[in-house]
């Protein structure tokens, strides 16, 4: 589906890559709110988050402060200039949050992986005249077609303002990560949508702070737009997520570290390097159908000797040759063997053919 989409960048916020979305997991108090928006806009945040309605995993935790946490927003916006921004799950709170004038909606994990749910969201944004910005995070399943369908309701609600948040993805195995990344799934959007605005949320990926920067370095090296982190100012104390929230001051540190490269300016020894691994590549592509080629003859002979295609020995010898052979010339051997082994499957597919002939 071909999609013609708005900038998300509201007036006045800047146009420098990364765009910096921050603030505490969720609203506790009117008091936490005020205390961590005034210091993140002191450090020129101009965005700021707070989850106001939060799905827990579990019942008994803390649930969010609910529609009353939404004019301490409101008063953020007031006393400090930042847009506002919460995530939306129901049609309520899309008419709470619309009403309250929240400036940016963003749809959550376990929401984007419900249909249902995103569109009677999409159904209510329409009715509600709300333009976006809105945000719609990767379902907790790496199923790129299940997010791509959530952006489609979104779309097809009328909104032109759309960005995509990577959150990671869950697995039973928890490793060095809470939810893992899957750089390729958002990256794979990237390529379908390539105006989709791309955000990276490290603190739902890494789940512990010292995560956080070598995540947010990955994400501007893969040329995403935005980072959306969760600040808090008093971290420890945090009523949900609070060994993934990092200060103001350690948020300003993050981002000042952070090495941003320039995208847009192709250089001329980058294009000329380019056109190399081009013709490289052409050449690779004629030498595997040579031997395609020459591995079909192989076919047709044991074709007329009345001998099986498959050789396992032979096989062996060749992998084992042309791994120790790579491994020489400095080059990887499990992707050595990964590309011998496609090889092969192609070069059998094409003896089978022969000998179905
Ligand atoms: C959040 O941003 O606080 C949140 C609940 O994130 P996710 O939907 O990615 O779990
Ligand atoms: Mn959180």
């Amino acid at each position: 589906m071909e999609m013609e989409l708005e900038s998300i960048l509201l007036p006045g916020v800047s146009e420098q890559r990364p765009l910096v979305i921050a603030g505490p997991c969720s609203a506790e108090s009117e008091e936490q709110v005020m205390e961590t928006a005034r210091s993140l806009a002191s450090k020129g945040v101009q965005i700021f988050r707070a989850g106001i309605w939060k799905p827990r995993t579990k019942p008994g935790g803390f649930e969010g402060a609910g529609v009353a946490g939404l004019p301490w927003l409101q008063r953020v916006k007031r006393e400090t200039g930042m847009y506002t921004s919460t995530e939306i799950a129901t049609k309520q709170h899309v008419l709470d949050a619309v009403k309250h004038g929240i400036d940016l909606l963003w749809i959550g994990a376990r929401t984007t992986a419900n249909p249902f749910a995103v569109q009677e969201i999409a159904d209510t944004l329409l009715i509600s005249g709300f333009q976006g910005p809105v945000l719609i995070k990767n379902p907790v399943n790496p199923d790129l077609e299940l997010w791509i369908g959530a952006i489609e309701r979104i779309y097809n609600a009328g909104i032109r303002k759309i960005g995509v948040i990577h959150r990671g993805f869950s697995s039973y195995e928890k490793k060095l990560y809470r939810n893992l990344p899957q750089w390729h799934i958002p990256i794979e959007l990237k390529r379908r949508i390539p105006k989709m605005p791309l955000i990276c949320d490290p603190s739902h990926i890494g789940g512990k702070r010292e995560l956080i920067a070598p995540l947010c370095q990955q994400a501007m090296d893969l040329n995403y737009d935005g980072l959306i982190i969760e600040s808090h100012c008093n971290p420890d104390c945090a009523l949900s997520d609070k060994e993934q929230q990092v200060t103001p001051d350690v948020l300003e540190y993050i981002i000042s570290m952070l090495v941003v490269r320039e995208t847009k300016q192709t250089t001329e020894n980058l294009t000329n390097l380019r056109r190399q691994i081009d013709e490289i590549d052409g050449e690779l592509l004629s030498i595997l159908s040579k031997r395609m080629r020459i591995s079909r003859e192989i076919g047709q002979y044991k074709k007329e000797h009345n001998m099986p295609v498959l050789q396992t020995l032979r096989y062996d010898e060749i992998l084992e040759n042309r791994s120790s052979q790579a491994d020489k010339m400095g080059i990887g051997v499990p992707f050595m063997k990964t590309v011998l082994e496609a090889i092969h499957e192609e070069s059998i597919r094409q003896q089978i053919e022969v000998l179905n002939r």
